[in-house]
């Protein structure tokens, strides 16, 4: 079937409307009819080829949100009107130790919502900025919230699962001191997970502008990372740093502040590398620096599950397909509280 979308033909042009295929679907497939995508800082990266091998045309999204609207023959969990999500992966092996343990992040045959390959036309993945994708059963989630929660939803498929997965595996809760660093679309989601699950949280961010905002998104204390003096009154303090900024940037000043044995996992993705960090950092106080990426699709099921029972999602921002390319200038300044989100009832249109 031909469906309207919005993506770009090469890095350096804007995103534009576009028609693309999606396949009829298969006995295991659920067919859905997307009705909101959030924006990710990747989705940037990749359609700009920042990130290496992107593939022409691109299609980003990989934050998506709908109805059912058809399901294959054998399809068992889903129903047709059903609430589903889709996140960042839609197909992997199946049947290595990864897929095994429902780690399908990890698996090396990993198909991401965009950008992989495909039999489907036009041999890569296309995204979630469209109205309607098939996708097999097993990477489909089911959304529990109210409908009318749906829109905001949909930054829990990438940012949500990306900041709650590091904080479950590092143990955030009660009597830890977790910092997020970068309150962009990841860190105010982690502010929010990491308060819920107990922990003591401290946020990091450059915008003197974002203080206030912090703490109301659970921050139990707002440090203004430029600021030499408000970081060392937290010197080797931290038990974890979620730090989630998307440029290169000093790590040294934020491995200060873990206390011995702490750990800070980065999940920000720049295009180009840190600058090397300062060997003592570590061997001083024995402490780890680490990474992880999104999550498996059990451990997303049970995020949104969470998410659920404790009311939580994103605070976001709607936008139209058509002010996509302004919604990534404004992202790159850091302007936007905190996740924009494409109607994508405005497509074709
Ligand atoms: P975002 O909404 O643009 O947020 C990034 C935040 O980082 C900004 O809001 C800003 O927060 C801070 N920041 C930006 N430039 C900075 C700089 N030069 N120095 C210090 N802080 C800076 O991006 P996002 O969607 O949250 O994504 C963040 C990164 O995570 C991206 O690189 C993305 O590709 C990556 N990512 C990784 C995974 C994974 O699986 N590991 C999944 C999704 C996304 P303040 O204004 O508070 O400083
Ligand atoms: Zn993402």
């Amino acid at each position: 079937m031909l469906v309207h979308a919005y993506g770009a033909h090469a890095g350096d042009k804007p995103l534009e409307p576009l028609r693309i295929t999606r396949r009829e679907p298969g006995p295991h497939d659920v067919q859905i009819a997307i009705a909101y995508c959030g924006v990710c800082h990747s989705d940037i990266h990749q359609v700009r080829a920042e990130w290496a091998g992107t593939l022409f045309p691109c299609v980003p999204g990989h934050e998506i949100v709908g109805r059912v609207a058809a399901v294959g023959a054998h399809v068992s969990r889903y129903r047709v009107g059903d609430l589903v999500g889709v996140g960042c992966i839609v197909d992997s092996c199946q049947h290595c130790h990864e897929c095994e343990e429902g780690l399908e992040n990890y698996c090396d045959g990993m198909i991401g919502t965009y950008n992989s390959p495909t039999p489907d036309e036009p041999g890569h993945t296309l995204g979630g900025y469209s109205q309607q994708i098939v996708v097999h059963e097993r990477y489909v989630l089911r959304v529990r919230h109210p409908e009318a929660q749906l829109a905001a939803v949909a930054p829990l498929l990438c940012a949500g699962i990306t900041t709650y997965s590091p904080l479950r595996h590092w143990n955030a809760g009660p009597g830890k001191k977790v910092g997020v660093v970068g309150i962009g679309g990841l860190g105010h989601m982690g502010i929010k997970l990491a308060h819920a699950m107990g922990a003591h949280v401290v946020a990091f961010t450059t915008s003197e502008s974002k203080r206030e905002a912090a703490t109301a998104l659970g921050a139990d204390e707002v440090v203004v990372s430029r600021n030499a003096q408000e970081m060392a009154a937290h010197a080797k303090s931290f038990d974890l740093i979620l730090n989630t900024v998307a440029m290169p940037h000093d790590l040294d000043a934020f491995l200060a502040l873990l206390k011995r044995d702490g750990t800070m996992t980065l999940v920000g993705a720049p295009a180009t590398p840190h600058p090397s960090p300062n060997v003592f950092n570590l061997i001083t106080k024995r402490r780890s620096i680490a990474g992880s990426m999104i999550g498996g699709i059990p451990e997303t099921q049970e995020m949104l599950d969470f998410c659920a029972e404790h009311g939580i999602v994103a605070d976001i921002e709607m936008i139209r397909a058509g002010e996509i390319n302004e919604a990534y200038e404004r992202m790159l300044k850091g302007d936007v509280k905190y996740r924009f989100v494409m109607d994508i009832s405005t497509l074709g249109a």
